[in-house]
């Protein structure tokens, strides 16, 4: 039987074509090189409605062929996700022994300040590195302290986040901006986020207001999340204040 009605196409190796004679249903399913050929060359012809026992058995084919198809497909795709990840462990290290002292160190005042959903990310699904791997060669940095690759829940953690944060409680900070792109929020969510926090997390202008970071932190808020300071009544404008 041969009669095209209607027809789909699954990427460009496979077609399915779904036909109507009469009160007849057909359905066709080939793997090909090309479409062209598909059309000239079908040799698997299924009828469908024609009785009860055969339309079960077609359509039980049918299906278990597309989810073959379609389980194919998923698999080289996570497959190829795991390469891109290991690539990116491949091409950088992790922080050194002291360095990771200092990172959970962080984490510990994260957990005591209550950020359970967070610190719960950092600790079971982000690895962290200590240099650049390939991608971030070619991303802009958005600080020098730490950034943070979203969805693959890898953080690499620089240079500053160690010498020019003053104290742990600082660290924290650092690692709160990049717990809300875990998130998958933005820098414009994640400064807000970070800024409104400060209290709670014990970073505020009365503790920390005369360190480099404070001050650089304070203007990077400014910029990213201008929403946050448009309170003439306000100290410096600052809503949060
Ligand atoms: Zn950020």
């Amino acid at each position: 039987m041969r009669a095209e009605v209607l027809q789909v196409t699954f990427q460009s190796f496979y077609a399915l074509d779904i036909g109507i004679r009469g009160t007849t249903f057909a359905l066709y399913i080939r793997r090909g090189r090309a479409l062209g050929q598909i059309l000239r060359e079908v040799t698997q012809c299924y009828t469908l409605l024609s009785t009860g026992r055969a339309v079960s058995r077609t359509f039980k084919d049918v299906l278990l062929s597309a989810l073959q198809y379609l389980g194919t497909y998923a698999a080289s795709g996570v497959l190829a996700i795991i390469a891109f990840y290991l690539s990116l462990l491949s091409t950088s290290l992790p922080p050194a022994r002291h360095q990771r002292a200092a990172i959970d160190r962080a984490v510990q005042i994260l957990e005591e300040k209550g950020y359970d959903r967070e610190v719960w990310l950092i600790r079971h699904t982000v690895t962290f590195r200590g240099t650049d791997h390939w991608l971030n060669f070619f991303t802009q940095k958005e600080n020098a302290y730490a950034s943070t690759n979203f969805p693959y829940q890898i953080i690499t953690v620089y240079p500053d986040f160690y010498t020019k944060a003053v104290d742990d409680t600082e660290r924290a900070m650092v690692l709160l901006h990049e717990s809300r792109h875990l998130l998958g929020e933005n820098e414009n969510q994640a400064y807000a986020y970070v800024w409104k926090q400060r209290k709670n997390l014990g970073w505020t202008i009365s503790t920390h207001g005369t360190t480099e970071s404070y001050v650089t932190i304070e203007q990077q808020t400014r910029e990213n999340a201008p929403e946050l300071f448009n309170c003439p009544d306000k100290p410096w404008d600052d809503c949060t204040e």
